[in-house]
């Protein structure tokens, strides 16, 4: 049984589409623009904001790359926020997180202006999102909503169990079920007896960070499983939050780990992007 969401090849379907959009807006007098800013060396953000930028190329976006010295001071930032928030060619500030503990991480992600928060992590985004008229929507659960959307998922009147409550993933991953009409249960570290709250979902989203720690045996039969979760066991090997070969047995359908969620988050970022091109094309 191929029960497999496969989000390589959704994800890319999307850019095929997002490179399109992105050709004609261009022929139109727009060239969508992405601002990446990453301060300090963490190897991990490195790797992000390198493949962040391939994916602007191939998609035919402008990026505009500033890598600033671990040393950079909040008011430094702030100051670099401020000039692209008026960059006329710059439609999204993606900052990399984590920034170096000197810098007040929400102060700078306040500092951008909300017409141009492609993450979805401004207060006055999340506060969108909540109220049902969203302008940008974070990434990785954006990702998953468009998985599910193109599998053909119906979320209406759906048990809907979320493992996880971050501002991320958990959170706004819950919310914009509930705007698709789902019943949604959000589970976290205090949650009592969570095998019996994952065995009540038609839809499983794990967003916890613990190798496999979701059993198989924990999934209804006929359910459809989203796994967000990314860890590394050993030197090479990732696996998801969930036990997929066991899940996989009663799944309706599963994403797997890698090749699920992940290749979603960055197509979502450079659909943000093309999207707020696209409102200021209308604007001119
Ligand atoms: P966080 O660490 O911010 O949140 C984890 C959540 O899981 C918390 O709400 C925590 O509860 C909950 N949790 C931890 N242990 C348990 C437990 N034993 N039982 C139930 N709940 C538990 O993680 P993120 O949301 O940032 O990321 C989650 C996973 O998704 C990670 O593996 C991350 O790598 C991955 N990820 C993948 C992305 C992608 O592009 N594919 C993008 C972003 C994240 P509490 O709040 O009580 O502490």
């Amino acid at each position: 049984m191929n029960n497999i969401i496969d989000g390589k090849a959704i994800a890319a379907q999307l850019r095929e589409k997002i490179a399109a959009d992105t050709a004609e807006l261009k022929a139109q007098g727009t060239t969508p623009g992405l601002a990446v800013v990453l301060v300090g060396e963490d190897p991990a953000s490195r790797v992000y904001v390198s493949m962040k930028e391939k994916a602007c190329a191939q998609a035919g976006i402008f990026s505009d790359e500033h890598k600033l010295p671990a040393e950079t001071t909040e008011a430094q930032l702030l100051a670099l926020i401020d000039e692209l928030n008026q960059d006329q060619r710059i439609d999204g500030i993606l900052v990399q997180l984590p920034l170096p503990g000197h810098i007040d991480e929400n102060k700078v992600l306040e500092a951008i202006s909300p017409n141009k928060d492609v993450d979805g992590f401004h207060p006055y985004n999340v506060g969108r999102l909540a109220t049902g008229s969203p302008l940008f929507q974070p990434c990785t659960p954006y990702g998953v909503m468009k998985m599910l959307e193109v599998s053909g998922v119906d979320l209406t009147g759906k048990e809907v169990v979320i493992v996880g409550r971050s501002n991320i993933v958990g959170k706004p991953v819950a919310l914009m079920c509930l705007a698709k009409h789902a019943t949604v249960t959000i589970c976290h570290s205090r949650t009592k007896d969570l095998p019996e709250q994952v065995r009540r979902a038609d839809v499983v989203i794990a967003a916890v960070g613990r190798p496999e720690m979701i059993k198989g045996d924990w999934i209804k039969e006929g359910a459809v499983v989203i796994d967000v979760g990314v860890n590394r066991v050993g030197e090479k090997k990732l696996v998801g939050d969930v036990e997929f070969a066991s899940a996989k047995e009663r799944a309706s359908a599963i994403t797997p780990v890698p090749g699920g969620v992940g290749p979603m988050t960055i197509t979502m970022l450079l659909y943000n992007t093309v999207e707020s091109a696209k409102r200021r094309a209308s604007a001119q």
